[in-house]
Order: structure tokens, then sequence, then C-alpha cells
């Protein structure tokens, strides 16, 4: 069985053909991050038009890639939600145009539920299991229980970590840093931290004394935004001028952001074990999204899996930004299980937001677990 997936909720419009044994027969990718880098942000009406541009060649790429006729195609599958409204409106109305022409199901797909089920296309892992995206718009930390069943321990607050290192590259204009041409904000901090000292600065941890899995990342934002302000004023340098300690608070930001995903991520570690939501036997946590390709987050994340005895798994680097694999693959895995998948598509819409699965956050803060000191050196 074949499906075609369908990606256009932010600012990646992917199409590809995945078999039922997770196979990629095709797959094509359109990024618009560079033009979005051009505005300092992503403007929905940009992303809409050049999702409309490019959409119909995605498909056609896959497909003609895969060597597959739609008529071939046991289902299509498209991202619904959540995402930018006019984004998902673009994939939507196009997968729309195939299903009806070609008379085929279509399999709506949660985009995130798609990011957590990447993982069973490249690895063998068995439900329940702990996930944590980190991307440019989420954070999110739940149980993988079966397709399109999922406990919510936590999320962020505010803002997503890939946003606030965006945001502290964008106010340290990394973008004119020689080492750093063009790289997205996480990725240039990541690379300018390498040979930054950390200890130079140290931010606080953001929700230290609350009991929950929930993250916060503005507040740390603004820590970090204080600092630069100062030393530019100590410096003389005035806003947008290249500090010559960027490495050093690169470093410090980075490390900051990975010990408070890494305590939370405890926290949940530990509740799903008290409450056999996990078995300590073979529990695994995955971790995806844009910021799971960061090194240094990833080896705080490795660390703590150890001490926890929790095996730990990350798709490969492009698998786990945006893309139309995990959405073909997810139309798989829904396919597999008899899941959602329509034979009319009267009434479909598109949700800007859409929560993952039940929310038991509550829960885990009333239960206040203590979270051990853990010293690691990453
Ligand atoms: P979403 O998937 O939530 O809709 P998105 O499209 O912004 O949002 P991704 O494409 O998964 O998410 O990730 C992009 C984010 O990842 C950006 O914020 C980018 O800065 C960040 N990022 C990319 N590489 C790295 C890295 N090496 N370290 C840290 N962050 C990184
Ligand atoms: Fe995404």
């Amino acid at each position: 069985k074949l499906v075609l997936g369908i990606e256009t909720s932010c600012d990646d419009t992917g199409a590809a053909v995945v078999d039922d044994a997770g196979n990629i027969l095709g797959e094509a990718l359109h990024c618009q991050k560079e033009v979005h880098l051009k505005t300092g942000g992503i403007i929905p009406l940009v992303a809409q038009q050049l999702h409309r541009e490019n959409i119909e060649q995605i498909v056609k790429e896959a497909l003609s890639i895969s060597g597959v006729s739609v008529n071939e195609l046991a289902a299509i599958a498209a991202t619904v939600k959540p995402g930018l409204a006019l984004s998902l409106g673009v994939g939507l109305e196009y997968s729309l145009k195939l299903v009806n022409k070609y008379k085929k199901p279509f399999i709506p797909i949660h985009h995130m539920e798609a990011h957590a089920l990447t993982i069973r296309l490249t690895n063998q892992v068995e439900f329940p299991f702990l996930v944590l995206l980190l991307s440019g718009g989420h954070c999110i930390l739940a149980v993988a229980q079966g397709v399109s069943d999922f406990l919510l321990l936590g999320q962020s607050i505010d803002i997503a970590p890939g946003d606030m290192l965006d945001k502290v590259a964008r106010r340290l204009s990394l973008s004119k840093h020689p080492e750093c041409h063009s790289m997205a904000g996480g990725k240039a901090i990541e690379h300018l931290a390498q040979t930054g000292n950390r200890q130079q600065y140290k931010f606080r941890v953001p929700m230290q004394h609350y009991r929950n899995c929930h993250f916060s990342f503005s507040g740390l934002q603004n820590l970090v935004n204080k600092v630069i302000i100062q030393k530019e004023k100590e410096e003389g340098l005035q806003k947008g001028e290249l500090l010559p300690c960027v490495k050093d608070i690169a470093a410090a930001a980075q490390h900051a952001v990975a010990v408070h995903i890494v305590k939370r991520t405890y926290r949940a570690m530990l509740f799903c074990i008290k409450h056999s939501i996990l078995s300590p036997k073979n529990a695994t946590l995955v971790v995806s999204g844009g910021v799971a390709s960061n090194q240094y987050i990833r080896k705080a994340l490795q660390i703590l899996a150890d001490v926890n005895g929790f095996a730990f798994l990350c798709p490969p680097p492009r698998l786990c930004t945006d893309n139309g694999v995990m959405i073909a693959w997810n139309g798989i895995e829904r396919l597999r299980a008899g899941l959602g998948v329509l034979h009319c598509t009267d009434g479909i819409r598109y949700e800007a937001n859409a929560p993952l699965g039940i929310d038991i956050s509550k829960r885990v803060e009333e239960d206040s677990i203590k979270v051990p000191r853990l010293k690691m050196k990453i």
C-alpha cells in the first residue's frame, strides 16, 4: 500500500510517497526559510503565496521520483492542523482537489502527531514511548500510547526553544557573523557556542520551582537580551553591531536552554515510571523537531536517558524538521490502524490550533514529584 503525504503547515512545502513497509519511494521539499530570514520572520501571506507557487511541482516531483501514479495510491494524507491557517489552507485545498479527481480516501493529519511518529519509520519502536518535540513553533512533552493516542504532559507556556534561539540570534546579529552565513538562528548559536565559554555568563534556568512539565523560554530570552544590552553599553556599540563576546553569550544561553529542557524531561520520566505509564524495563525517550539537531541539547538528553535507563532515539535531522515523509508515514500508520481514513471529505477543515492528545499536565503538577539534582557534564 502506498500513501502520498502533503505538508504545508508552516514554511515548508513537502510531499512524499511512502509504502506500508516504511520505504520512502520519493520525496520533494521546497523550503521558504531563505525568504523569511530576510524579513526577520514568517509573513503568512508570503508563506501562502510560496506554497501556492510550489505545491503542484513538489507533489509531481515526489510522485515522479517514486515512479508512482496517483491511481496507484491507497490514500492521500495532508496536514490539516495545527499551523498557520493560510499555509494549511493551500495544502488542504490542493489535496482535496487530487482526492476528488482520483476518488481516493483522504487522511487528515495532525502535524505534531506526525513529528512524534516519525521515529517508527526509522527505528523499531513500540508504543508507549515518551516523546519530546522541540522546534521553532512547538515545545511538547507527551506519551505516545498509540497512533492518535497521546497523553500531553507539558508544553511551553510562552514561546518555543527554536523561536527563542532565533530571536537571540537575531538580537546578536549573528547573520552578520563571518562564521554563520545563512545559518538558522539555532544552528548559528550552536556553532558559535562550540568555541565559546559558557561560564562567562550565568542565566537562571526557568521554572525551577514549578512542579510540572511545562516549559518557558521568553523569560530566558529577556535575561539574555539584558546581558546583550549591558555588553553593548560597555563596549560602546550600537544595536546591530557584533559583540566580541557573542560566542560566550551563545554558549551560556544554549546551556540554560539545555538544562531547562533536561529538568522538565526528568520530571516527565519519573512521573511516567511512577504511574506505570512506561515500564522501566523498556522505556524510550524520542526527541524530534528542528532543535533536536542541536548536538549539545541532544547530548544533555542522552545523559538524562542513560541515568534513568531510557533508550534514547532521534530521527535523522532531515526527518526532524518539517517534511512530507512524516505526513505520508502517519497516513500509513492510520491506514494500518483503521483510524481517520475518510471516504467523504465534506466539511473537512483546517485548524490553526489543535492540542495533541489528552492533557494530563494538571495531574503531573498535583503529583509534585521531587526531582533529584542532576550533576551532568555536557
Ligand atoms: P514547527 O515544526 O513547530 O511548526 P518550525 O517549522 O519552525 O516549527 P522546525 O523546522 O522543526 O520547526 O525547526 C526550526 C527551528 O529549529 C528553528 O527555530 C531553528 O533555529 C532551530 N534549529 C535548527 N537547527 C538548530 C540547531 N542546530 N540548534 C538549535 N536549534 C536549531
Ligand atoms: Fe514541524
